[in-house]
């Protein structure tokens, strides 16, 4: 079975089974779709699992103080009797067990031999694979060979509605563990599915749940296909489960092989009746075999790689950690439905109860905008989905326009909690995080320069744009004494500091979106003014409102200390105390001074993460080199990197500024954030912010690539320790091979026959002609700095 697996540098495995480790794996391990996503669990289970399939878009707050992504119906389960004992890590000795995942073609495979309490031993094979050509299907083979015996071999392969959420750890005393087996027992759990119907239908089952509080109803159907067929065949049902028994009679070193085809129906989806449409689609799967749904998914893989491969030549290892990355944000995301996003675990568990946040148009859209432009649309639609919730929001807060939630989920209201999930602590983000609505704007006007999308703007864009310039001009207060715009009481990126008034990056990123929102209002005006005009009409826009947003930008606070070139994080910052960082932990990152942990950092000059050098990183041409450098030393030495959307941004920006003594141990801490474990956290999910945060070192640090004046232009910088990175990158249709190394870099158009692309690297102008690799010099191109000085000559 294990030669379906594509080539070992595109996989993770595991060798031998460790109960500490196995939830870690479990996110790890997750397979998917962007529609669903299912944590790598044994098909037998384990006591002790956090097993879990995740549907997109599916939420329920029934009872709960903070709605959750739900714990889905579990179609993975497959049981396996042999000889009257169970084969699992429980009742069996595991004698072998390792497991690897392909990432490129998005397939699990699994290998274990267990010995029974009489010594007796049986193997158990499966692959699994959630489709990427028909994201309604799900699909396992599981083989199962006595190895020194004959047996009595019953498989119960099942569809599980019985799923809880896990709510919270009650207080334990301070440093309590628990044994693996039972940790999970401790916990609250939630209900949020109730049973619909079950049946069985000629050769399948079906299960169907519904969501409580939200009434969704998800539509289950599997068939179980065996070779040989079995002896006998009988149905279970039990409270909220249903399964299929298979009996066999096998010899000594026989294989029983059983397939498990299972398509998922929700009434998310445009079907008339669930059950209708989850068996019609089973009975087309089932007809055409495991095999060939398999091969279907595996081309759909393929082609998606084409466009988004990268590699590191002379890091294997590097290579590999990226690229497992990418298949966390290809399984994450789904192109197909507009009115879903990508949640701070994906879909690989239930940390943060599956919202999203400005992680997705900060760190994971830009690999989407440049390589997969279609499902960047797709999530940036999602915020067209709930301005509605947007502009609620703004109401509650009286004031015009729309303001997105910091946590989002199916509408787009504020889900963010109001206290830490121990109870102990009053947290902010709800209230005060608002730059979300900025980076949202970010999000957009970087989507339409990349790819030329302007009916992106006129259909969805434009209106949010405008909705949230109002916000801002409505949340900015007026200070007649000094004719400036201040916006108060907010909490910066860097979340250690709340109720602060005038935190650059918010102040920044609002001025930044006011005035571009005026540049589109212009340009539509110009390009598209039907369209204009209905938005206009739809949102009762007055022209003297576009005046408003032209004035609050311009005069917006913001503070560069003269003396120190330094921006003021936020009003009083430079007063707060100046606490050094003397120790570092075992990965080199800083740790806590002595006596301050996450919520007592206020009162220090401490960061949990990149505020100005965020700032300086989205919106890299409105700050000199100079100031981009200076800026980067001081908070640089203050940043603990406490968030893991952290170390990436210090990367980018340490390069850009010539100082890259961190960039690869930052790299790597944001690479193997996951694989390493090293925020320790990995079995609620994956950091999927910071797959996208790699993705951006490589392409933007290493690669040097940033937007400029309307074209891609790079300015490259390799560690000693790696010979050449290659990446490509969607441009307005077309796509671009990149290959750099320390003495050349070589770019290859891939369009059609005539196309030309001009790009700058470094300081000089290169024209690409479509599918005609063009290398240039690295040593002869001069700095970008000298590109963007004649460039804004040019442009005065
Ligand atoms: C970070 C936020 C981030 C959130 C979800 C927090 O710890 O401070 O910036 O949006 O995690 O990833």
């Amino acid at each position: 079975m294990r030669d379906v697996l594509g080539a070992v540098e595109w996989q993770i495995t595991e060798s031998g089974f460790d109960a500490e480790q196995a939830n870690t794996n479990e996110a790890l391990f997750t397979v998917g779709n962007g529609r669903l996503g299912t944590r790598g669990s044994l098909e037998e289970g384990h006591v002790g699992e956090v097993s879990g399939t995740f549907l997109s878009g599916v939420y329920d707050g029934y009872q709960v103080p903070v709605i959750d992504l739900v714990n889905a119906p579990d179609w993975l389960s497959l049981g396996v009797v042999v000889n009257g004992v169970r084969l699992d890590v429980q009742s069996c000795t595991v004698v072998e067990h390792e497991r690897a995942l392909d990432f490129r073609h998005g397939v699990l495979w699994r290998r274990t031999v267990f010995a029974d309490p009489e010594g007796r031993r049986t193997q158990l094979e499966s692959l699994r694979f959630a489709s990427f050509a028909d994201r309604r299907l799900c699909a396992m083979r599981v083989e199962v060979t006595p190895l020194d015996h004959d047996a009595e071999v019953t498989v119960e392969s099942a569809l599980d509605g019985r799923r809880r959420n896990q709510e919270r750890l009650p207080v334990y005393p301070a440093g309590t563990t628990f044994a693996p087996e039972v940790r999970w027992d401790k916990w609250a759990v939630a209900k949020h599915l109730v049973e619909v119907t079950k049946s069985e239908q000629q050769d399948a089952i079906y299960l169907e749940m519904r969501t409580i509080e939200t009434g969704i109803n998800l539509g289950y159907a599997a068939v179980l296909q065996s070779s040989p067929q079995p002896d006998r065949r009988t149905v279970q049902r039990s409270y909220e489960r249903i399964e299929e028994h298979q009996h066999f009679t096998v010899g000594n070193g026989q294989t029983v092989r059983l397939d498990k085809l299972v398509s998922i129906a929700t009434s998310r989806d445009p079907v008339d009746v669930v059950q209708t449409a989850c068996l019609d689609n089973l009975k087309t799967h089932a007809s055409a075999g495991f095999d060939a749904s398999l091969q279907r998914s595996r081309e759909v893989w393929e082609q998606t790689w084409a466009d988004c491969e990268v590699a590191i030549e002379g890091d294997p290892e590097g290579t590999r950690a990226v690229r497992f990355g990418l298949y966390q944000l290809l399984i994450a995301a789904n192109g197909d439905d507009p009115t879903v996003n990508i949640g701070a675990k994906s879909l690989t568990g239930e940390g943060y109860k599956g919202h999203v946040f400005w992680d997705t148009e900060v760190l994971m859209l830009p690999f989407f905008i440049y390589t997969q432009p279609d499902t960047a649309r797709s999530l940036l639609r999602y915020r067209y989905h709930t301005l509605p919730a947007a502009r609620e929001l703004a109401r509650e807060s009286e004031l015009r326009g729309a303001r997105y939630p910091w946590e989002s989920a199916d509408t787009g209201r504020e889900e963010c909690p109001i206290w830490t999930v121990d109870g102990a602590n009053r947290i902010w983000p709800r209230e005060e995080e608002i730059h979300v609505s900025a980076d949202v704007a970010y999000g957009i006007l970087t989507y339409v320069e990349a790819t030329g999308d302007t009916d992106f703007l006129t259909e969805f864009g434009a209106e949010i744009l405008f909705e949230t310039s109002r916000f801002w001009v409505d949340r900015a207060t007026y200070e007649p004494d000094t004719d400036r715009y201040s916006i108060k009481q907010v909490m910066g990126p860097d979340e250690f500091h709340s109720h602060v008034d005038n935190n650059a990056f918010t102040n920044r990123m609002a001025q930044w979106a006011l005035a571009q929102s005026a540049h589109v209002y212009a340009d539509l005006a110009q390009s598209a003014p039907d369209a204009l005009a209905a938005i206009v009409a739809k949102i009762g826009l007055d022209p003297d409102e576009v005046e408003q947003w032209r004035n609050v930008a311009a005069k917006i606070v913001y503070h560069l200390d003269p003396a120190q070139g330094v921006l003021e994080q936020f009003d009083g910052y430079f007063d707060r105390l100046d606490v050094p960082v003397t120790e570092w932990d075992q990965n080199d990152m800083p740790r806590y001074p002595e006596g301050y942990h996450h919520h007592n950092c206020e009162e220090t000059q401490l960061l949990k993460q990149p505020d100005v050098v965020m700032l300086m990183h989205v919106l890299p041409d409105e700050f000199s080199e100079e100031v981009k450098k200076t800026n980067f030393e001081y908070y640089e030495a203050r940043t603990l990197h406490k968030s893991s959307l952290s170390p990436a941004i210090h990367a980018i920006m340490g390069i850009e500024v010539g100082d890259s003594t961190r960039a690869l141990q930052y790299f790597y801490r944001s690479a193997l954030v996951d694989l390493a474990n090293n925020q320790g956290n990995t079995a609620e999910g994956v950091h999927i912010a910071s797959a996208g945060g790699t993705w951006q070192i490589l392409v933007c640090g290493f690669g040097g690539f940033r937007v400029r004046h309307q074209q891609m232009t790079f300015n490259p910088w390799l560690p000693d320790e790696w010979q050449e990175i290659r990446f490509r990158l969607r441009w307005r249709g077309n796509s671009v091979q990149v290959a750099i190394g320390h003495a050349e870099a070589t770019f290859t158009l891939d369009a059609p026959d005539g196309v030309t692309e001009q790009i700058v690297v470094g300081a000089e102008k290169v024209t690409l002609l479509a599918n005609t690799p063009a290398t240039v010099r690295l040593s002869e191109v001069g700095p970008t700095s000298q590109m963007l000085a004649e460039a804004s000559v040019t442009a005065n």
